[in-house]
């Protein structure tokens, strides 16, 4: 049989669209507000796609902070006293270079287009302008100067404003650090790529604050800790790349930024970030700490000193989106294909659904519910019930949501007490014991 070879874009056009549609169609990722037609740059969460990123932020949190002495949990308002982002610069920095076309009166970022000519229709670019990418509104029932509130562009900050309570509060000894989950806003002026640049998104973020002559240690050692933490959720690292970025390239404020990149199907780009922010941001803040090992310093001031900042950030959906990418495969079967999401199951929004083989007959519905369900929801928790279809039906479906194990409760178990269970990645069934479900379940997780 002659197949005619797929270029390698249409293959990454191919998988793109095969993982949004899949999002869809299980429940995982739905466009923004799309009864009235969407939102650009905004996306629903469905039940697995919540499940998904819950158990991703957990992942985060249970090796950043749970597992660490020298981690504090922070969650801060999203809106913010607008001399926040005075101080940190966004108001007068946060800008990206806009343009817009003469004709179709489309928007493009400067930065990302070729400018002799509109990309949609050959027209005539204006100026280029530059665009606050900060999201305003007013707090209080009246608009005047003063009341001018900005959504958070980034977690960084509600971290930075907090470093003096938490110093009060907890008395942690450098180096330390505070760990945030939380949303953040951004006017992008071209949202794309399905959750990789949305208007709202939510980041994992960690100002690990330190003396300023240990910086490049804690830098590699934060390397580390990320690429480990990478691997440990699933993200294919034969697709992630670290890269420097150029010294004429760095923010103002950073004297190292080390970029995660990720070979998504739309192009090599940013995942994640590290960045040695120095003492800028707290400085801006006007806020010191009191460094006890430190006696006197030049200045005359007892151990008062500002720490400097090494900053791991992560983006819970760009997480999703790579790890979604790095699971989705697809394998030949009776002459079907079929595809399936390789999740590890520490990360899968389903450990094991379970099936009756037939649900219109009661003993077997009676049997799979109290024996098999019951227990292993109360054990396991992301465990689901599925008598939907046939059995082909619900492994198909169980297979395009990542759940690694299907349990099918049949006549033989009424009398043996065997179910068979099925691995997702191999399509191999095995009978064991009802009594062994949950030792056998927790081994291969
Ligand atoms: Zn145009």
């Amino acid at each position: 049989m002659e197949k005619k070879e797929k270029t390698e874009d249409q293959k990454n056009k191919d998988l793109m669209e095969k993982v949004v549609s899949l999002c869809k169609r299980r429940g995982f990722i739905f466009p923004g507000s799309e009864v009235y037609g969407g939102l650009a740059g905004t996306w629903d969460f469905g039940h697995f796609g919540v499940a998904l990123k819950n158990n991703i932020k957990q992942s985060w949190w249970k090796k950043f902070v749970d597992s660490r002495k020298d981690m504090y949990g922070i969650d801060a308002a999203i809106l913010m006293n607008s001399e926040v982002w005075v101080a940190s610069g966004h108001v007068d920095g946060f800008q990206d270079p806009l343009v817009e076309c003469k004709k179709c009166h489309h928007r493009f970022r400067a930065d990302q287009i070729d400018l002799s000519k509109c990309p949609d229709c050959g027209g005539q670019l204006g100026e280029t302008q530059q665009f606050n990418m900060m999201f305003g509104t007013y707090a209080g029932a009246t608009q005047e100067s003063g009341s001018k509130v900005y959504l958070r562009p980034e977690t960084a900050q509600g971290i930075f404003v907090n470093f003096k309570n938490t110093v009060d509060a907890f008395h942690p000894k450098l180096p330390f650090g505070i760990a945030q989950i939380g949303k953040a806003f951004r006017n992008e002026i071209a949202p794309r790529d399905f959750i990789f640049r949305s208007r709202e998104f939510e980041q994992m973020e960690i100002e690990y604050f330190i003396r300023e002559e240990d910086w490049e240690k804690y830098f590699e050692y934060w390397k580390g800790e990320m690429f480990d933490w990478i691997e440990e959720v699933g993200i294919d690292m034969r697709k992630v790349h670290d890269t420097d970025i150029p010294k004429e390239d760095l923010a103002h404020y950073s004297k190292r930024t080390v970029d995660f990149e990720f070979d998504y199907p739309f192009g090599r780009k940013e995942l994640f970030g590290l960045a040695y922010r120095t003492d800028f941001d707290l400085k801006n803040h006007k806020l010191d700490y009191l460094d006890e090992e430190k006696g006197d310093l030049p200045t005359g001031k007892a151990g008062k000193t500002v720490p400097h900042v090494i900053e791991p950030s992560l983006g819970v959906d760009r997480a999703v989106l790579a790890i979604l990418l790095s699971a989705y495969s697809e394998d030949e079967k009776d002459g079907e294909i079929r595809s399936f999401l390789k999740l590890k199951p520490s990360i899968a929004p389903v450990i094991c659904a379970v099936s009756p083989l037939l649900k219109n007959k009661p003993e077997l519905v009676e049997y799979a519910n109290t024996k098999v369900f019951a227990p292993l929801k109360a054990e396991f928790g992301r465990v689901i019930w599925d008598d939907n279809g046939n059995i082909g039906k619900r492994y198909r479906r169980q297979d395009e949501i990542g759940t690694p194990f299907c349990i099918v409760v049949d006549f033989d178990t009424l009398t043996d007490d065997t179910v068979t269970i099925r691995d997702r990645d191999t399509g191999k069934q095995e009978r064991i014991q009802v009594s062994n479900l949950k030792e056998y379940i927790k081994e291969k997780i």
